[in-house]
């Protein structure tokens, strides 16, 4: 390795730190108006609720690398734990170009909400790094995964805060996570992070997981709605993790995929598209257009495509006060975090869209996570079939229990899983007390 800058000028620029940009305030607020409108139906324990409001612990990392070609690039980093009264910190860390602050705190403050509607023993986290990974080889991704993980190795620990895959994150960002934390501490500590390779004890079923429990609520939704999955008009908005393992398992019972739009385009046919061949299709192409015997839409269009299912899949913002009014779908499963604005939510409500929120759809990632996480501390592993009919309970279980609370308050199923979710946690923040 090069120690030395060469000569040839840095091929990255180094970006604007996300605090300086303003534009970019986004992701919290909306959390925070989430949070508002459930204040009133917490009770005494509103007396707690600022608590939800300020993240326990921001960490803010500069990740230098050396790039292949020998240059120096500076990355900014973070990790958030938003809020520890449950259990330790749990949630993904992310790859992307438009990671913020805002966005971390967010995504944070979600996983805290999301493990407490599902009544797992954690509180919540996130982290990020502000990156396009397109643009870097491997090694560069494995020396910025090694440098952030020493990083933020102050905070991070089995029983402290554990990450997880997130947006352009994977198993083998995984692998290099626990590596490189286990070589810090000196002992092998698969604990510190979830959705690793099954090699080194990473769960069977975590890879489908999320795109599993997505299924699981939607066709519970169905099911209230009186609905027929079989022949259901399914569009997803995102092809990666968990768009296309939710769209496969949608087809594979018997749903219709009629639409798929990711970062390379959108396609459509009334017919539906088999998501197995759009994926070879895919891989084989780089581009999920011209896909056989499908038609290319302009990206918005999409959102006006006659569906029975919309499954955005994707990032945060998506469906906001410009589409809302669009979507044909009875059902949104929001399988991305934070893809719903509250202005959005609001017009979705009023035409009679059925929106299964996030801290639901998709919490069956972090819910195998939580199983591989039992299983690394135990060393006794369950089989896919234990796991996936464990994943399937609970996601049922939760589904079930938030819908009633929604009837008997008369509101969203995102606002019953905030009541829910923001009562467990201030009742144990209410119980440990404040110290000292
Ligand atoms: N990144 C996933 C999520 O947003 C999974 C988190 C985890 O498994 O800890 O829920």
């Amino acid at each position: 390795m090069t120690t030395l800058p060469p000569d040839s000028m840095p091929r990255t620029l180094h970006s604007v730190p996300s605090y300086l940009d303003k534009s970019n305030l986004g992701p919290w607020e909306i959390y925070l108006e989430q949070v508002d409108r459930v204040t009133p139906y917490l009770g005494k324990l509103s007396y707690w609720a600022e608590t939800l409001k300020r993240p326990k612990r921001i960490l803010i990392v500069d990740v230098p690398i050396h790039l292949d070609d020998g240059t120096v690039a500076h990355f900014e980093g973070y990790r958030v734990q938003h809020n520890t009264s449950r259990g330790p910190a749990k949630g993904g860390v992310r790859f992307h170009q438009d990671v913020t602050l805002s966005e971390v705190m967010a995504l944070s403050a979600w996983m805290t909400i999301k493990n407490a509607a599902v009544n797992l023993p954690y509180g919540g986290g996130k982290g990020g790094v502000r990156i396009d990974p397109r643009n870097y080889s491997q090694g560069e991704l494995e020396r910025l995964t090694r440098r952030y993980t020493t990083e933020i190795g102050l905070v991070i620990g089995p029983d402290k805060d554990i990450p997880a895959p997130d947006v352009n994150t994977n198993p083998q960002t995984m692998a290099w996570m626990m590596d490189t934390y286990s070589m810090n501490v000196g002992r092998t500590a698969t604990g510190v992070v979830t959705g690793k390779p099954v090699q080194l004890g990473g769960s069977l079923g975590r890879a489908d997981a999320t795109g599993r429990g997505v299924f699981v609520a939607g066709a519970q939704a169905l099911i209230k709605l009186g609905m027929p999955l079989e022949g259901a008009k399914v569009a997803v908005q995102g092809f990666g993790n968990v768009g296309y393992a939710a769209a496969r398992i949608f087809h594979d019972h018997g749903a219709r995929v009629i639409a798929i739009q990711d970062v390379s385009g959108t396609i459509f046919s009334a017919g539906g598209l088999d998501p197995y061949a759009v994926q070879a299709h895919l891989q084989a192409t780089g581009s999920v257009t011209g896909f056989v015997g499908s038609d290319t839409l302009k990206g918005a269009e999409f959102w006006q495509v006659p569906c029975d299912i919309l499954i955005p899949a994707a990032l945060e913002k998506q469906i906001t006060a410009d589409n809302a009014d669009q979507i044909q779908a009875r059902v949104v499963v929001e399988g991305a975090n934070g893809p719903t604005t509250p202005a959005a939510d609001d017009i979705l409500r009023g035409r009679g869209v059925t929106v299964v929120p996030d801290v639901l759809a998709n919490a069956g990632g972090v819910t195998v996570s939580y199983f591989e996480w039992v299983q690394d501390f135990s060393s006794f592993f369950w089989t896919e079939d234990e796991i996936n009919a464990r994943l399937d309970r609970i996601m049922g279980e939760a589904f079930n229990s938030l819908w009633d609370v929604a009837e008997r308050h008369g509101v969203t199923l995102r606002t019953a899983a905030y009541i829910v979710a923001c009562t467990r946690v201030l009742e144990a923040r209410a119980l440990r007390g404040l110290y000292p």
